[in-house]
């Protein structure tokens, strides 16, 4: 079994999850005593959060990626940037590293067209919902991806940052988000990717009229298949 490097703390509320769903994970297909190998490398995220809000993603990649160093010389085999939003720095974290870094995105787009779904709605962060990073690297699959409007993005981003990576699961809120989920079914969304690795917490046990894919388990699976078989799937 390969060790998985999980770059956390993002928030601290997910990363926990992926512990969890990652073990579960190797447990079930290993059964018995069976749990995963991994490091687990936590950053503080008020840190992270003031460079999101200030924009300085330059200096927000260049510190993941010292980060990533360390789990790669702490012993690590793979690199699990657990959060979507950090991945537009992905590319800086990549460049520095020899291991292989599993994309959530690409993790994400396999499972969706697995499912036949080719037009998702996405929830996340603004930066994730609005910015290219991410979107894109779905669309160049062929997804088409659907995002709320103006009013509902603020009301799925300020519900991540003030309840859910706190900790805070509100009914009110989850009754947003179903919504705002309803109304890009009714749009044309075919499947839709919780994808922030908050999410799951407070909509995880909705039942759709469409398929969700949920970003924390998926890249929790696709760490554990790749600790497995030592390879990493692709699309
Ligand atoms: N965990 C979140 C995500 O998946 C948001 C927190 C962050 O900004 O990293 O995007």
């Amino acid at each position: 079994m390969k060790t998985i490097g999980l770059l956390g703390g993002m928030s601290w509320e997910s990363s926990a999850l992926y512990y969890q769903k990652i073990n579960q994970h190797i447990h079930t297909q290993l059964g018995g005593f069976h749990s995963a190998k991994l490091i687990l490398l936590s950053v503080d995220f008020a840190y992270i959060e003031e460079l999101q809000k200030q924009a300085l993603w330059e200096q927000a990649g260049h510190y993941l990626a010292e980060q990533a160093q360390k789990l790669v010389l702490a012993g690590a085999d793979c690199i699990v940037l657990c959060t979507n939003t950090m991945h537009k720095v992905a590319a800086t974290i990549e460049a520095t590293i020899s291991i292989p870094f599993l994309h959530i995105a690409d993790a994400t787009a396999l499972n969706i067209l697995q499912t036949g779904c080719n037009r998702v709605g996405l929830l996340g962060t603004a930066f994730t919902m609005e910015q290219d990073f991410y979107r894109a690297r779905l669309e160049e699959q062929g997804i088409q991806v659907l995002i709320p409007n103006t009013v509902q993005r603020k009301v799925v981003h300020d519900v991540i940052y003030n309840e859910l990576c706190l900790g805070q699961v509100n009914t009110a809120s989850k009754q947003q988000y179903i919504e705002i989920v309803e109304d890009l079914i009714t749009k044309g969304a075919q499947g839709i990717i919780l994808g922030c690795t908050e999410i799951c917490m407070l909509i995880g046990d909705v039942n759709f009229s469409v398929p969700t894919f949920d970003t924390t388990t998926i890249h929790a699976q696709a760490a554990v298949n790749f600790a497995l078989t030592d390879k990493v799937k692709t699309l």
